[in-house]
């Protein structure tokens, strides 16, 4: 009797084996289901492939990276089949871990504190993919998006571009130099794994460019953080007159003067509070002239009425 139940465990799960191969997940799963109720041994890895048929489209879900790694490390076999794929189970624990850690780190968001942070995170997530997963293949990646180039090196390249790329938003606030520097990193991770690292090499720009504030008269660097260029006509004679300074408080194109965050925002604020009073001047204005018509209507519909 228990002999012909472990047949038929054994059967199931072979059939789910070939229908995974084929691509037919729902029917696998549910034969691993019926598997593991008739046998489920402590070397049993239908639980496995149970949940990583759940995995399909949910690689950013940690919920369902969790799940695999409980049914991982309940099991004693060293390896398991999924399709055409061998995965080694030591290793795919690892991937679930640092996988799961990287998910986490990629939802912190927040200030600079957070920002400084999540990019020490990404630092050391990149150091353990490199160490711990080397040149192994993300076997998520392969089983699920028919994608091999991505191994632990390649994955840790890409963090540490991240990495650093986090730690310049967060420091840009207080040292734009640093914060140019740090990007400065992230264009050659960025690089090495064919990006074109066309908006670090931007952002290094932007934040080593020092300008001289039109208006005060301080200097600073961070362009769109720091100083801001405000559209503004500049006279031959004006133009001239900055022609020796060292640090420029116009664009290259002459069409804009740089101001620095504190006279911008003013400038701004004050605009906005200027344009208010118009704006509401102009409704109320509005508002008796809808008035003044709503009377005449009323007074010519009376009129048109007594004529009847
Ligand atoms: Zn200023």
């Amino acid at each position: 009797m228990a002999l012909s139940l472990f047949k038929d465990a054994d059967a199931l799960y072979e059939q789910a084996i070939d229908l995974i191969k084929q691509g037919e997940f729902e029917k696998a799963r549910g034969r691993l289901m019926k598997s593991i109720e008739k046998d489920g041994g402590p070397d049993d890895i239908s639980a496995v492939l149970v949940c990583m048929i759940d995995m399909r489209g949910r690689l950013g879900d940690i919920s369902a990276y969790r799940n695999l790694l409980n049914a991982l490390k309940a099991t004693k076999a060293k390896e398991f089949t999924f399709g055409l794929t061998t995965v080694n189970i030591p290793m795919m624990i690892v991937q679930c871990e640092l996988a799961i850690e990287e998910i986490q780190t990629f939802n912190m968001n927040g200030g600079s504190a957070v920002t400084l942070e999540k990019g020490n995170r990404l630092l050391k997530l990149a150091q353990r993919y490199q160490s711990e997963v080397g040149n192994e293949t993300l076997k998520m990646n392969e089983i699920f998006l028919n994608d091999t180039t991505r191994t632990g090196i390649r994955e840790g390249m890409v963090l540490l571009a991240m990495g650093y790329e986090s730690l310049a938003s967060g420091t840009v606030w207080n040292d734009p130099k640093k914060a140019a520097e740090y990007q400065q990193i992230a264009y050659g991770y960025r690089k090495q794994v064919g990006d074109t690292g066309e908006s670090n090499l931007k952002l290094i720009n932007d934040y080593s460019k020092t300008c001289k504030c039109w208006f005060c008269g301080r200097t600073t660097s961070g362009l769109g953080i720091h100083f801001f260029p405000m559209s503004s006509e500049i006279s031959p004679i004006l133009l001239k007159s900055g022609e020796t300074e060292p640090i420029k408080s116009d664009s290259d194109d002459h069409n804009s003067i740089y101001a620095c965050r504190a006279c911008y925002t003013g400038i701004s604020t004050r605009a906005d509070e200027i344009a208010r009073v118009y704006y509401n001047q102009a409704m109320s204005e509005m508002r008796a002239m809808e008035a003044r018509l709503n009377a005449e209507i009323a007074a010519l519909w009376s009129a048109v009425r007594s004529i009847r």
